[in-house]
């Protein structure tokens, strides 16, 4: 992560519009009670960014990564940690340290994090983690959960049930609906009859969940959403607000080739760089060009799309981006800058890659 000014690829990043998008997201969800804790991972942590979600002062950040948590402590970050991917038994120690929250979903290793709480004379929040369908973590039978959540009550001094919660919209690509959420709701009640006391928090997922907030459909008792890529890209599986930007991360790319050839490869067809067949359509001669950017950077090439008229996007190798430009109004050449809108796919990648250049508009 370098900034020289004039050297590409650049990742520009427009604080002011983050800012905004955290403003406008901010201020619907307290209407309705709802606390947002940002998810730092699509932006890999940029202190810069990280920054810009502090001035909201939310009770946790959220990050996925022990890595992102260590910068984020030696840059000075003062707002808690929330650990959200559950972590695994070796990172205990670590994320005990770093972590003032995690989401849980394993008895063994709530045991094993009131050890480590204890040895480091530290109180650890937990939320429990309830699997609605999506079929990544969670436990399966709300009794389970309601015994841990009674062990963690009662037997684990260490820990602080702080809540419960859940993740949908990843690997079964459940939607959040009135369905699941009024089921999380529901177990919100059993826990605190179970415990005797009412909970803080009760997390109704990421940022395909907002659009229930917005048309007004999220049950009262969720009061609990952990966002990134709406905050950070404006949108979502389920929607994108037209309030938000979604132009936060522009990507930057300097043509390196930029001449008229064929469409259609010539020769015979085998396999591409990686090691997968393709297709090719076959439409004449066509003016192509070529930026110095590629899979490496941003993952896919169908995570980018150009924001100049008359640009597509034809495929890239690992550092380079083929693009048709035949119908560019103008003459395109070597050195000239073309730029790209991202996905939050890409934005992360393209945060964490160390050739890019990344500078700030705020
Ligand atoms: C990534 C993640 C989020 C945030 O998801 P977005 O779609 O970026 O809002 C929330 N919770 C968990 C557990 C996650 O892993």
């Amino acid at each position: 992560m370098n900034s020289s000014k004039d050297q590409y690829p650049r990742l520009v990043i427009d604080l002011n519009k983050l800012r905004e998008n955290l403003a406008a997201l901010t201020g619907r969800c307290q209407d309705l009670l709802i606390e947002i804790s940002p998810v730092v991972k699509g932006a890999n942590a940029l202190r810069e960014v990280v920054r810009v979600m502090e001035e909201f002062s939310p009770r946790y950040l959220c990050t996925s990564r022990l890595d992102q948590a260590r910068r984020m402590k030696a840059e000075g970050i003062q707002t808690p940690l929330m650990m959200i991917r559950i972590p695994g038994p070796a990172e205990v120690p670590e994320m005990v340290a770093l972590c003032d929250a995690s989401l849980n979903s394993d008895l063994s290793l709530l045991r094993a994090i009131n050890e480590e709480a204890g040895r480091q004379g530290k109180t650890h929040a937990v939320i429990l983690m309830q699997d609605l369908g999506d079929l990544r973590e969670g436990f399966w039978h709300a009794e389970e959960l309601i015994q841990a959540a009674l062990e963690v009550e009662n037997n684990l001094p260490h820990l602080h049930l702080l809540g419960i919660g859940t993740n949908l919209s990843c690997y079964g690509s459940i939607k959040p609906d009135k369905r699941n959420m009024q089921g999380l709701a529901s177990l919100a009640q059993e826990v605190e009859e179970a415990i005797g006391r009412p909970l803080e928090i009760v997390s109704g997922g990421a940022s395909t969940s907002v659009y229930m907030v917005l048309e007004g459909s999220m049950p009262y008792r969720i009061n609990h959403l952990r966002l990134g890529e709406i905050i950070l890209n404006g949108t979502s599986g389920t929607g994108n607000p037209d309030f938000l930007h979604q132009d936060v991360f522009t990507l930057q790319a300097q043509v390196s080739e930029c001449r008229e050839k064929p469409s259609h490869p010539v020769g015979q067809l085998g396999l591409d760089a990686f090691g997968k067949p393709r297709v090719y359509q076959d439409r004449g001669i066509r003016r192509r060009a070529i930026v110095n950017v590629g899979r490496v950077d941003y993952g896919d090439p169908e995570d980018i799309s150009p924001r100049q008229p008359g640009v597509e996007v034809l495929g890239a190798s690992s550092d380079h981006t083929l693009l048709d430009v035949a119908d560019y109004p103008g003459e395109l050449k070597a050195g000239d800058i073309l730029e790209f809108g991202l996905s939050y796919g890409s934005t992360a990648f393209l945060c964490s890659s160390p050739s890019v250049h990344i500078s700030y508009l705020s």
